[in-house]
C-alpha cells in the first residue's frame, strides 16, 4: 500500500523530541495522557503509521511515565522499534485491546484522544473509563506538528518541486487539453505526479468553463473547448509529506472579463503570501488576500478560506480563515489560495504552498503565476 511506503524515515531522537514537546504541552494543559491510533499523529510521534483496520493500534503516551504502542500481533512486525521511546505490547486475537489500553492509561482525569480514530473504540474505552474526560488530541499535537523542522520544509519542498514540475507540463502545453475530457486529463496529471517521485496522488481536480466555479468540482466527461479557462489543482504525497498547487491555463485567448478576474486574482494571492510574515495573525493573511478581491468588487465570489497548512496531511493546522487569531510561527506551512467563482461561467484559483521563516514567507512554489495561454 502507497501509505506505508510512503512513511518518513525519522530517528529515535527526533521522535524523543517532539514526544518531549507534547509532554509540555500536557503538563499545561493538565492532560495525563494522549492514545493515538490512525492519522498522522501517530506517525509524527512514532513514526509508525497504523492501517485503517478494525483491529485497534494505539499509542499510550502519559504525561508521565513510559509510552506504549498497542498494536496486533500480526501488524507488529511492521513497527520500527524505537527502544526508549516506546515499547510494544502486542495483543493477540482473543485478547481485548480496548482493555488492554483502558488499564495502561489508568484512571485520569482528563485525556485526549486522536482526531482520527474509530469512533468505536472511544465509544467503549468512554464505557470502561467513565469518570475521564476526553479531548482532542490535536489540542496538544496540532501545534507542535504546526512547527515543521528543516526536514520537514525540505521534504515539503522536494514534494512542492515535483508538483511544480507537473505545472510546468502544463503551461508548457504538453498536457494535451483541447477535445480531452475533464477526467482523462485528470489521469494524465495524476500519472505524472507519480512520475515525478509522489508515492501516492491525493487530488487532481480539472474543472474547466463553468464548472470550475465549483471549487471541488469532480473531475467529469465535460469536453474542453477553445475560450474555457482549465483549473488544475492537483497534490500528492512524496516521502510521507504533501504537495498542492493550483494554476489555471486558457484555451485560446481569454475573454476580457476573465483575464480581468485573473489579474486580481493574482494581486490578491501575491498580496496573501507577502503578508505571511511570523507574528502575523492567520485572519490577517486570509484579509490580505480577501481584501484585494473585495475592493475589486468580486468579494461575494471568494467564498473559501485563503488557506490551510499543510504537512503529513494535505489539510492541517493553521488555517488560514477569519477568525483564527492564531501568530504564524517560524516552520508553520500552508497553502495561499484564492479564487474567483462566478457562477454559471467561469472559476480560477492560485495556490502555493508557503513557509513562515524568520526571514520572511518562503514559497515553495516557482511555477508562472500568470494565466497561461494555451493552443
Ligand atoms: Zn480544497
Ligand atoms: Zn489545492
Ligand atoms: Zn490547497
Amino acid at each position: 500500500m502507497a501509505a506505508q511506503s510512503s512513511a518518513p524515515e525519522v530517528s529515535s531522537g527526533v521522535l524523543a523530541a517532539r514526544i518531549a514537546r507534547v509532554r509540555e504541552a500536557m503538563g499545561q494543559q493538565g492532560i495525563e495522557v494522549v492514545l493515538l491510533s490512525v492519522g498522522a499523529d501517530l506517525p509524527y510521534l512514532t513514526g509508525y503509521t497504523a492501517m485503517p483496520l478494525e483491529r485497534l493500534t494505539m499509542l499510550v503516551l502519559p504525561q508521565q511515565g513510559d509510552a506504549v504502542m498497542v498494536v496486533p500481533r500480526l501488524e507488529a512486525p511492521r513497527v520500527t522499534e524505537h527502544p526508549g521511546v516506546f515499547s510494544l505490547r502486542p495483543w493477540n486475537e482473543t485478547e481485548d485491546p480496548v482493555a488492554i489500553v483502558a488499564e495502561l492509561m489508568g484512571r485520569p482525569s482528563l485525556a485526549a484522544i486522536g482526531d482520527r480514530t474509530w469512533a468505536q473504540f472511544l465509544v467503549e474505552l468512554q464505557r470502561l473509563r467513565s469518570s475521564t474526560r476526553f479531548e482532542r488530541s490535536n489540542v496538544v499535537v496540532g501545534p507542535v506538528r504546526m512547527r515543521k523542522d528543516q526536514a520537514e520544509i525540505d521534504a515539503l519542498r522536494r514534494a512542492s518541486s515535483a508538483a511544480d514540475r507537473v505545472a510546468r507540463e502544463l503551461h508548457a502545453g504538453h498536457i494535451p487539453l483541447a477535445g480531452r475530457t475533464e477526467a482523462q486529463v485528470s489521469a494524465d496529471i495524476s500519472a505524472r505526479l507519480i512520475a515525478e517521485g509522489h508515492d501516492k496522488v491525493n487530488f487532481a481536480i480539472v474543472a474547466t468553463g463553468p464548472n470550475a466555479a465549483s471549487p471541488h468540482h469532480e473531475p467529469g466527461p465535460r469536453l474542453i473547448e477553445d475560450g474555457d479557462v482549465v483549473l488544475c489543482d492537483f497534490g500528492g504525497t512524496m516521502a510521507g509529506y504533501c504537495s498542492d498547487i493550483t494554476r489555471c491555463v486558457s484555451l485560446g485567448e481569454p475573454s476580457n472579463q476573465v483575464a480581468e478576474a485573473y489579474a486580481v486574482l493574482r494581486a490578491a494571492q501575491a498580496a496573501g503570501v507577502r503578508s505571511a510574515v511570523v507574528g502575523t495573525s492567520c485572519e490577517a493573511v486570509d484579509a490580505a488576500a480577501r481584501d484585494v478581491i473585495v475592493e475589486a468588487g468580486y468579494g461575494e465570489y471568494f467564498f473559501h478560506r485563503t488557506g490551510h497548512g499543510i504537512g503529513l496531511e494535505e489539510h492541517e493546522d493553521p488555517y488560514i480563515v477569519s477568525g483564527n487569531h492564531r501568530l504564524l510561527e517560524a516552520g508553520h506551512a500552508f497553502s495561499i489560495e484564492p479564487g474567483i467563482y462566478l457562477p454559471g461561467q467561469f472559476g480560477m484559483r492560485l495556490e502555493d504552498i508557503v513557509v513562515a521563516t524568520d526571514a520572511g514567507p518562503e514559497a515553495l512554489n516557482h511555477v508562472d503565476h500568470s494565466l497561461v495561454v494555451i493552443g
